[in-house]
């Protein structure tokens, strides 16, 4: 059998990181249940034909996988991109449902995903075939704010989702809540402020959290503060773009190298993303960029020497094959099964820590419910509570003037005479999420001696909570 033959799809990888941590959960749970959660509950393919702009037309094929559905609606990503194909979206959906239980969104898992190169179609087309598939999916049940709720993944963004979210107000006009049968819609039409940069903004909060537990920073063999931290990241989409933007705009980490499609960015003094984010926008990809060392063989450089590599790109990027090979100490997974679980086991004997996907890209998720809960109650965070804020701030500044005589500072006044708004409540939210499912996954790790990596630690705060809501409710 040649290595090819023997190596694992992308929704057995996810099956054998869940195997792994089955036997540490802290709660005994039935015969037949560990199968039960791993397996995927149903899988819904679709062929349909789309008019083109020259009049001729195309047939295109499209999945959405439900994995678990012990919680409901049940949450997931459509993805638009060539390559798609049924293993890959249900892998996608297993992810989904871990993703949920781990930072506490109380939705099952599913995944969307339509083999489709949207490069290669005008806008009109685009709508055409959304809308058509929007169609099948809700006709077959598998979009409604009640039972499953897609939202962005790759390859779609605001654009699509709007046009889901109208698709589905054509269909089912009485639902009062239609809104809410798609997130990461335009802020405009029923989507949420902070939602765009979610992703990426979670990546940004997690690493903040591991340098605050100096225990882990210690383990990966890192030393002292974000600050100065040599960065590689691969793929400046949304997810890849926002991380390096925030860790080095705000965080004084060094994005040392970008590696995207067509090449790499390399520049020991750290890189300006948004000047190669604006290239990219107008070139297509990085080569070109005039201000940094080009290499042609953008692989390659995953194994530069860096103190943290963000995958924030495909699956399946670290494999058995360059594993043995990487010298970041901190591997944060941004993409969705960017290492393979045979190159995990490598990089864990190697000492690295790896923060995994289902942890660290559940920003975009989070904010997602956010704006669910947004759309089903049909009110913006904030809107009854600012003025009020404002009112009882400016009170209290003038008590405090009033009882020292003295005149409060500007940045003091400003600071509590301002109400919160939906962006501040929804980074606020972010932040609380991603912390504390930072801090239980640490505990889980720390307080049991046969787990050694981060990955597995998470996937048993995941299952424990899964296994507990299926024994309660039944499954
Ligand atoms: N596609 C994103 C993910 O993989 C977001 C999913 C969502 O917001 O439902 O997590």
């Amino acid at each position: 059998m040649t290595a090819a033959q023997t190596r694992l799809s992308f929704s057995q990888n996810v099956a054998r990181m869940v195997d792994k941590a089955m036997p540490h959960l802290d709660v005994e749970i039935p015969p037949g249940l560990a199968e039960q959660i791993k397996a995927c509950d149903k899988v819904f393919q679709t062929q349909f034909p789309v008019q083109m702009d020259d009049g001729s037309y195309r047939t295109f094929t499209g999945w959405r996988a439900v994995h678990n559905e012990h919680r409901l609606p049940t949450k997931g990503g459509i993805r638009y991109a060539i390559h798609v194909n049924q293993d890959e979206v249900v892998a996608l959906a297993a992810l989904m449902t871990y993703k949920c239980a781990i930072v506490d969104v109380p939705y099952g898992g599913s995944k969307g995903g339509l083999i489709i190169d949207p490069k290669e179609h005008s806008e009109a087309e685009m709508e055409r075939v959304t809308r058509r598939f929007a169609r099948e999916l809700i006709e077959a049940g598998y979009i409604s704010p009640a039972a499953n709720v897609p939202a962005p993944d790759m390859g779609t963004g605001g654009r699509e989702m709007g046009w889901i979210a109208d698709q589905y107000r054509i269909l089912r006009p009485n639902d009062i809540d239609h809104f809410g049968c798609v997130t990461g819609k335009p802020v405009s039409s029923g989507g949420i402020r902070g939602r765009v940069e979610a992703t990426g903004r979670g990546v940004q909060f997690v690493i903040r959290e591991f340098f605050r537990h100096p225990e882990d920073v210690k383990l990966s063999g890192l030393a002292g503060e974000l600050e100065g931290q040599r960065v590689v990241i691969q793929g400046l989409g949304n997810v890849g773009y926002h991380a390096a933007k925030f860790l080095s705009e705000e965080d004084g980490a060094k994005i040392t190298c970008i590696i995207e499609w067509d090449g790499a960015l390399v520049d020991d003094a750290g890189l300006n993303v948004e000047d190669v984010r604006q290239h990219i926008n107008e070139q297509g990809g990085v080569k070109g960029y005039s201000k940094a060392k080009y290499i042609e063989d953008g692989h390659s450089c995953l194994e530069l020497d860096c103190d943290i590599l963000i995958p924030a790109a495909l699956e399946s990027q670290i494999t058995s094959d360059n594993a043995a090979n990487i010298k970041a100490k901190l591997i944060v997974e941004a993409a969705n099964g960017p290492v393979t679980f045979e190159a995990d086991q490598i990089l864990v004997e190697a000492g690295k820590v790896v923060l995994p996907d289902a942890f660290v890209n559940a920003g975009g998720v989070t904010v997602s419910y956010f704006e669910w809960i947004k759309n089903i109650t049909h009110i913006r965070f904030g809107r009854m509570t600012r003025r009020h804020e404002e009112f009882r701030g400016q009170r209290m500044v003038e008590a405090l003037e009033m009882l020292t005589g003295q005149t409060l500072p500007d940045e003091y006044r400003k600071d509590l005479t301002n109400g919160v708004g939906e962006l501040d409540l929804v980074r606020s939210g972010l932040d609380d999420t991603m912390r504390n499912a930072y801090q239980e996954i640490s505990r889980v790790y720390h307080s049991n001696d046969s787990v050694n990596d981060f990955r597995t630690a998470a996937f048993i705060s995941a299952l424990q909570k899964i296994a507990r809501t299926s024994m309660e409710m039944g499954f």
